[in-house]
């Protein structure tokens, strides 16, 4: 009887622990993605993210003469339906930690148990399962420094390797046509702006890891820092789909450690950031969409979303050069550099004073690395309403971050156009991918800064002082 292996936010063959486990048992494997509502209710640069991702893993499995089923609709009636036509025993997936995921996932694996099917879950999109990190007294960590010092020095299970035989049914049930479901369709500008900036699957994932290894981790403890620079590993949209797996990543970099490579420890950090942002919302799921440290619900943030001070945030014409390279770069690409989301973040929620949940939406929106944890922990780290957040009174300067992190002005080089006898490309390139009802054109002159920035941040220091936190 064949194996489902059920494809979600897995989508590669090799470090591949449920599926090498299904191609263990020489069983025939088929490969199943579901359209559910989850993945529906996905943003529309996610969303078009997948719909190339499974794409590419098709593309993968054909190689190895198997090929990726599509099916749409509730998850276990789809599972139910696979398992009739084909007669299938076993259901094989990768866990995943947000709630929503959780909760589908137990029931699904609970009802397939009571029909007979053999319903195995595995780890593979952590290093680290949340639940085995615990601090002395048995709880979880909610700072990150003690919780990297726990994990810094544990065995990360070796890669496993990717099978070499995919084992294929007598007949493939039926399968939806990828286009049919026009994953692009809520993201106009993807095909033709973003899709250029996509690394594509694990094959390209596997590339940049090596290319990142060999040229860029020695000097990443300052590159990282630099948004003008290629300085750091650009895996985060790899990682989020699973085309390439954290254990991967990390062996590569311990490796790199060994050799002497001086930013290698750095990287394994950021790494384990990501793991600290799922392992705090796995314990604590209400950091989605909540403020962590509940004393915050007293703040006076600003909820309203159509506010002009909001809309020139989203547009990138807040008349603040770092705060616009970085929301023009995401337009455009559909990423931004870490420097940049944190100077966006704390403009946004602290000189504007809008609640973080509005920039946490728009980043889920229009970010191709989407990831439910880290956008949730970024954002409640920069707005100060987080576990181990930087505290409110701590307001990036804007101008100050561009002396230091952009000297030499590449960045808002590169995306800003206005006031320019040549813009670059890339700057350019953004007046393509906004909407049109935007009305912005390259000729403008560039904006005068929307909120002076010394007034902004007494206005939140105020805000501060005055509650009682
Ligand atoms: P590298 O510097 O090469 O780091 C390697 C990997 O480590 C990354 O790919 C990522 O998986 C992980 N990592 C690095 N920094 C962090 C961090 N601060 N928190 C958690 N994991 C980290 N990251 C996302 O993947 N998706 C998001 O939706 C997301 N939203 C964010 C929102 C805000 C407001 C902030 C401040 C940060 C957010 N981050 C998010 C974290 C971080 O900015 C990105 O992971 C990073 O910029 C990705 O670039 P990279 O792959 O080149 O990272």
């Amino acid at each position: 009887t064949p194996i489902i292996m059920w494809f979600r936010r897995d989508l590669r063959l090799s470090n591949h622990s449920a599926l090498a486990a299904a191609c263990k048992t020489s069983r025939p494997v088929i490969p199943l993605f579901i359209h559910d509502d989850q993945s529906e209710a996905l943003g529309a640069a996610p969303k078009f993210r997948l719909g190339l991702a499974l794409g590419s893993l098709d593309e993968t499995l054909k190689e190895k003469g198997s090929r990726l089923i599509l099916r749409r609709g509730d998850a276990l009636e789809v599972l139910r339906d696979v398992i009739k036509d084909t007669g299938a025993g076993a259901v094989n997936w990768s866990r995943l930690y947000d709630p929503d995921a959780i909760d589908r996932d137990s029931r699904i694996k609970e009802t397939l148990k009571d029909d007979g099917i053999d319903a195995q879950s595995f780890a593979g999109h952590l290093m680290f399962e949340p639940w085995t990190v615990e601090t002395k007294t048995g709880g979880f960590y909610k700072v990150f420094t003690p919780y990297w010092k726990s994990v810094r020095g544990r065995d990360v299970a070796t890669p496993v390797s990717t099978p070499s035989d995919i084992a294929v049914p007598e007949n493939w049930p039926e399968s939806d046509a990828l286009d049919d479901w026009q994953m692009d369709a809520p993201m106009q500008r993807g095909r033709d702006i973003v899709r250029p900036f996509v690394r594509l699957g694990e094959a390209a994932a596997q590339a940049r890891l090596g290319a990142f290894i060999a040229h860029i981790v020695e000097g990443y403890d300052e590159s990282r820092d630099m948004p003008g620079e290629d300085g750091t590993s650009a895996l985060s949209e790899n990682l989020s789909l699973g085309e390439i797996s954290p254990a991967q990543c990390w062996h590569a970099g311990q490796r790199a450690m060994q050799e002497g490579k001086r930013g290698a420890e750095t990287f394994l950090k950021e790494l384990a950031w990501r793991e600290f942002a799922y392992h705090l919302m796995y314990h604590t799921p209400r950091i989605l969409d909540q403020n962590w440290r509940e004393e915050w619900q007293a703040f006076p943030w600003n909820e309203d979303e159509r506010r002009a001070e909001v809309l020139a945030w989203e547009q990138g014409r807040t008349g603040v050069p770092f705060v616009d390279a970085a929301m023009r770069e995401l337009q455009v690409t559909g990423r931004m550099h870490n420097r940049g989301r944190m100077i966006v973040a704390s403009y946004l929620t602290k000189h504007l004073m809008c609640h973080w949940r509005i920039g946490q939406k728009w980043f889920e929106e229009h970010l191709i690395d989407w990831d439910p944890a880290n956008n949730a922990m970024g954002w409640q780290w920069a707005a100060g309403s987080g576990p181990d957040a930087t505290p409110f009174f701590r307001i990036f300067n804007p101008g100050t971050q561009l002396d230091r992190f952009d000297k030499g002005r590449d960045y808002t080089r590169r995306w800003i156009a206005e006031g320019r006898a040549s813009p670059s490309k890339d700057a350019l390139a953004y007046f393509d991918a906004i909407p049109r009802r935007w009305g912005r054109s390259p000729n403008d002159d560039y904006p005068e800064p929307i909120v002076d920035l010394s007034e902004g941040r007494e206005r939140a220091l105020d805000a501060y002082r005055n509650r009682d936190f």
